[in-house]
């Protein structure tokens, strides 16, 4: 056994996902002529009651591309400090749209509406004009932390009042509607653009969607054929997508349920000093002086348990598809045996 606990990104397509994507039929998505690619397309904007969908190739173009068709030059966004789209996109923002950013220290990650009201810019030629309000759900830096409804819904009535478009980077969506409940459709009805991952919990191989107005995907098609992300017979990968949301979403419960059977076996840990809170499938944990993340990590390799570090001191482990439950007690073992 391998417990590949570094990411989410790491799952593999299981027979019954390369079978669907095997028998897909395909044709050139850049002529709209990919059916397979259409009917995700289409699937996803339903789901979520919204006009319409695009696939891409990474939720990295998702956000760009929905960042670059709601600002113009020297426009404004504001996001927590935390947020995929500043940390994690190569500095994106600025060389895409040539927008800057206003960062916010949110609860984990999570902004509230008091937040951004303070945060937006007066009309004053000094200052760039705010625009696009990047909400993360769940927070990937935040240990997977996720939004209550209500405090949303305030943040899109200061957006409204403002004339802010409200974005959600949902690359893991899905693991917050497993906890809240909460249907797709609530998500459509409040946001401008969302952006969720079928290659991270879902366990499809590769691909994102951008879901929106007809005519913010109009606009994001043509944006992606400029970032390069017109891909052709891309059903093969629409089809895993297709495949996932329709089987792999009630699933990520069982992931959550082993991140917190891991992070009580961490409790223990003599090597731990504090396992963040954990409310999805992301577990990070603080260590004790005297250890370090080099040490720990490969004492948890040579056990064949892989994880990552990202701060000093921290360690990030994620459950998904490809963490079964017979790799959940060896796991546990190899954490306690470690002193
Ligand atoms: C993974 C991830 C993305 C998209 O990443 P890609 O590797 O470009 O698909 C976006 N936002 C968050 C929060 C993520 O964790």
């Amino acid at each position: 056994m391998k417990a590949d606990l570094r990411s989410d990104t790491f799952t593999k397509p299981t027979p019954e996902m390369l079978s669907a994507m095997m028998a897909a039929e395909v044709g050139d998505d850049v002529f709209g002529e990919d059916p397979t690619v259409n009917t995700l397309e289409k699937k996803a904007a339903g789901m979520f009651g919204m006009e319409a969908a695009i696939f891409c190739p990474s939720g990295t173009m998702t956000n760009q591309i929905a960042i670059r068709v709601n600002t113009q030059l020297q426009d404004e966004v504001i996001c927590d400090f935390r947020s995929h789209i500043y940390q994690y996109e190569g500095g994106g923002i600025a060389s895409n749209s040539g927008v800057s950013v206003k960062l916010l220290d949110g609860d984990r990650g999570r902004l509230n509406a008091d937040d951004i009201l303070r945060n937006i810019n007066p009309d004053d030629i000094h200052k760039p004009i705010t625009r696009l309000v990047g909400i993360e759900n769940t927070v990937n830096k935040g240990g997977g932390s996720f939004y209550d409804m209500a405090e949303l819904k305030k943040i899109r009535d200061v957006c409204d009042r403002h004339n802010l478009v409200m974005h959600l980077d949902g690359a893991r969506l899905f693991n917050a509607l497993v906890e809240t409940g909460e249907k797709p459709a609530e998500y459509g009805e409040l946001f401008d653009t969302i952006s969720v991952c079928l290659s991270k919990g879902l366990g499809a191989p590769v691909g994102s969607l951008l879901i929106g107005s007809k005519e913010m995907i109009k606009k994001a098609r043509r944006v992606r054929k400029v970032f390069g992300g017109g891909m052709r017979q891309a059903g093969f990968l629409a089809a895993a997508g297709i495949y996932a949301l329709a089987n792999n979403i009630d699933r990520l419960k069982d992931d959550h349920r082993r991140a917190r059977t891991i992070g009580s076996a961490l409790q223990e840990a003599a090597f731990v000093c504090e396992v963040k809170s954990i409310d999805t499938n992301i577990i990070i944990f603080l260590l004790k002086d005297g250890y370090t993340t080099d040490q720990i990590l490969s004492s948890l390799a040579s056990k064949n348990v892989l994880a990552l570090s990202f701060n000093p001191n921290e360690i990030r482990m994620i459950t998904h598809l490809d963490f079964t439950d017979e790799m959940l007690n060896p796991t546990v073992e190899a954490i306690k045996s470690i002193h």
